[in-house]
């Protein structure tokens, strides 16, 4: 989480309304890979609506206009196996916004390489399941993880050639039955790769297929045990991680009830007096504050893990429904401590992870501005 997004909604703390901060195009339901475990994609969910390109470009001018910093280029499936993703990610460097994008690595060309390079992509999030090819692609299918690599190194290349930092690489790494005792090896890779951070997730079990991938009570202790040593050898290599997380087991075994134990009691985890007397440095979830997301079609929502979407960016201006109706009400019901109805079957235990730090980096912004006074 980032410190630049505290600051951004502190703001709603005297009264005063801010636009969103990060704002997600979920682009496509399209996906070239066909992993047995995808929640995700699903080419019948396509409606007949899809929003053109034209749309999507005035869509990213309308955000550079409310003050949006950050644009992520998503999808349901495969982002970069849209037509679309390129001429949107011209556009949003070429507006002054910074740009991130999640995907599986496979489609990247020397082309594609270059041309991301030259704009200064901000950041590529690429799937990673495990470290070597036979576990990535027992999940996504064969020959998958040398094409990864293969591709990261054309773009490392590349931007060695022509003298930039950018786009600077991530790994998003959900933990499994396939790598639970590989956590060194990951981060090994990642250093070989020039990945800055490795941020690792908790399974979530939305599809009957992912139980295959479940870590049991037995893997989890072998996990917890090197934890510690692959905490170190991110130190040495300097990569961000998120692996203390991990050394309260209940993530990795029931990432849904810890979930739901974290989102039902922020208060318990309230120590300062601000976070005591304002339920705002309090609350289970702050993404309605900062974010939104688009989908394929034009719903909006405050977040992706909401399927039943209200709003439709072809029926209103995204201003309009960030302000609206729709979005004070999911501010307002957990504001109140509860979780909205809208959010309760689908929220990501990544998410309340990561509103657990939030609420310190939000009272740290708070305490900082009180005392530039
Ligand atoms: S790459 Fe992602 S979207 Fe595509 S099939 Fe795999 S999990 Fe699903
Ligand atoms: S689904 Fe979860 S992360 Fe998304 S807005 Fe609701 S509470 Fe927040």
């Amino acid at each position: 989480m980032d410190e630049r997004i505290a600051k951004h909604i502190i703001p709603w703390l005297s009264g005063k309304k801010t636009g969103p901060y990060e704002v997600e195009f979920r682009i496509t339901r399209t996906c070239n890979l066909k992993c047995f475990h995808c929640p995700g994609y699903d080419e019948k969910l396509m409606t007949s609506n899809l929003l053109p390109l034209k749309s999507w470009l005035k869509i990213i001018q309308d955000c550079e206009k409310m003050g949006i910093k950050e644009c992520l280029v998503f999808a349901e499936g495969e982002p970069m196996s849209s037509k679309m993703a390129l001429p949107m990610m011209n556009e949003i460097k070429k507006l002054g916004m910074r740009g991130k994008t999640a995907t599986n690595g496979t489609l990247f060309t020397k082309e594609s390489a270059e041309n991301l390079v030259k704009i200064s992509w901000d950041q590529i999030y690429i799937s990673l399941d495990a470290p070597d090819a036979k576990s990535h692609d027992y999940v996504r299918g064969k020959g998958v993880f040398d094409k990864v690599i293969k591709n990261m190194k054309i773009i490392n290349a590349t931007k060695k050639k022509f003298g930039k930092q950018l786009p600077e690489f991530l790994f998003n790494t959900v933990l499994t039955n396939l790598n639970y005792n590989k956590l060194d090896k990951i981060i090994c890779l990642a250093h070989e790769l020039n990945v800055s951070t490795v941020c690792f997730h908790p399974l979530n079990l939305w599809t009957k297929e992912a139980e295959k991938l479940k870590i049991n009570s037995k893997q989890t202790a072998i996990m917890q045990k090197q934890i510690p040593n692959a905490i170190k050898l991110c130190k040495k290599y300097e990569i961000n991680n998120n692996l203390n997380v991990y050394l309260d087991k209940g993530w990795i075994e029931d990432s849904r009830k810890k979930k739901t134990e974290v989102r039902k009691n922020p208060q318990k985890k309230a120590s300062s007096k601000e976070e005591k007397e304002n339920p705002f440095f309090r609350l289970a979830c702050y993404l309605p504050w900062y974010f939104i997301s688009i989908n394929e079609d034009g719903r909006v929502n405050p977040c992706h893990s909401i399927r039943n979407n209200k709003e439709n960016i072809h029926d209103k201006p995204l201003q309009e429904i960030w302000f609206g109706k729709y979005f004070k009400n999911i501010r307002d019901q957990l504001l109140k401590n509860k979780v909205p109805l809208d959010c309760s079957a689908t929220c990501c235990a990544m998410q309340a992870t990561e509103h657990q730090e939030f609420r310190e980096l939000l009272l740290k912004a708070y305490n900082e501005k009180d005392n530039e006074k």
